[in-house]
C-alpha cells in the first residue's frame, strides 16, 4: 500500500486536506505537527525548558502517539490521554516549532513516525515527509498559500476556539514560525524536488482534495498489487 506525504507551512490547509484524503482512501493518517506540539506541551508540562534539547529529547522518545477517529475529528492521545484541544494553541505551536529544530527531537519522533508509516496505506502530513520521513512516498505534495490567507484561516481559528489575538498577531507569529522551520539545519521546510506544488490561496479544500485523491489513485493503480 501507498504512502502519501503532504508538507507545507502552517496554516496551508495540509490537515483538512490529509484527513479527508485518508477518509476517502480508508487510509490511516499520521499528523506529524501533532507529535511535535505533543512533544511542547508535555514539555511544558513537565517544566521541562523547550531549550534543553537532550531533556526535550529523552522526553520524546518516551512518549506514547495515538491517533483516531472521532466522526470526522481525528483525536490525538499523548500516552493515553487525549490532548487534541490542548496541542492547538499559538503558544504550543509557537513550543512546536522550537522543539522540532532539535536534532536528538527530531530523531526520536522519526523512529516514531516510521514505525506508524510501515503498515503503509497511510496519509501523513508535516513539513519533513517528502524529504526524510517518506522520501519514496508514492505521492508528494506541497501545499502553499500566502501568508495572509494563511493567517486569515488561522485567525478564524482561533477566535472560533476562544482565544483573543489579532489577525496581525497571528500572522507575525506564522511568519516567525515559518522563518524558523525553513532556516532550521536539520529536516528544514523545504518542498521536496518531485513533491506537486499546489498553491491553495484560492482553491476550496475540496478542490484540493478532489486533485490528490486523484494522484493517489494513479498512483495505486501503477503500484505493484
Ligand atoms: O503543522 P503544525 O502547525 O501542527 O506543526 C507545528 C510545528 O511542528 C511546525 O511549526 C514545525 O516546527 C514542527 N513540525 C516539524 N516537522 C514536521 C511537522 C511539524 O518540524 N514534520
Amino acid at each position: 500500500m501507498i504512502t502519501i506525504a503532504i508538507d507545507g507551512p502552517g496554516s496551508s490547509g495540509k490537515g483538512t486536506v490529509a484527513r479527508e484524503v485518508a477518509r476517502r482512501l480508508g487510509f490511516s493518517y499520521v499528523d506529524t505537527g501533532a507529535m511535535y506540539r505533543g512533544v511542547a506541551l508535555a514539555a511544558r508540562r513537565r517544566g521541562i525548558d523547550w531549550a534543553d534539547a537532550s531533556a526535550v529529547a529523552r522526553l520524546a522518545s518516551a512518549l506514547q502517539f495515538d491517533f483516531g477517529w472521532d466522526g470526522k475529528l481525528l483525536r490525538v492521545f499523548l500516552d493515553g490521554s487525549d490532548v487534541t484541544t490542548a496541542i492547538r494553541t499559538s503558544s504550543i505551536g509557537a513550543g512546536a516549532s522550537v522543539v522540532s529544530r532539535h536534532p536528538e527531537v527530531r530523531a526520536a519522533l522519526l523512529q516514531q513516525q516510521c514505525e506508524l508509516a510501515r503498515a503503509g496505506g497511510t496519509v501523513m502530513d508535516g513539513r519533513d515527509i517528502g524529504t526524510v520521513v517518506a522520501p519514496d512516498a508514492a505521492v508528494k505534495v506541497y501545499l502553499d498559500a500566502s501568508l495572509e490567507e494563511r493567517a486569515r484561516r488561522r485567525h478564524a481559528e482561533l477566535v472560533a476556539k476562544g482565544e483573543s489575538t489579532t489577525l496581525a498577531a497571528v500572522a507575525e507569529a506564522l511568519a516567525e514560525r515559518d522563518r524558523r522551520d525553513t532556516e532550521r539545519e536539520v529536516a528544514p521546510l523545504r518542498r521536496a524536488d518531485d513533491a506537486r506544488y499546489l498553491d491553495c490561496t484560492s482553491l476550496e479544500p475540496a478542490e484540493v482534495v478532489e486533485l490528490v485523491v486523484g494522484w493517489a489513485k494513479a498512483a495505486i493503480g501503477a503500484s505493484p498489487a
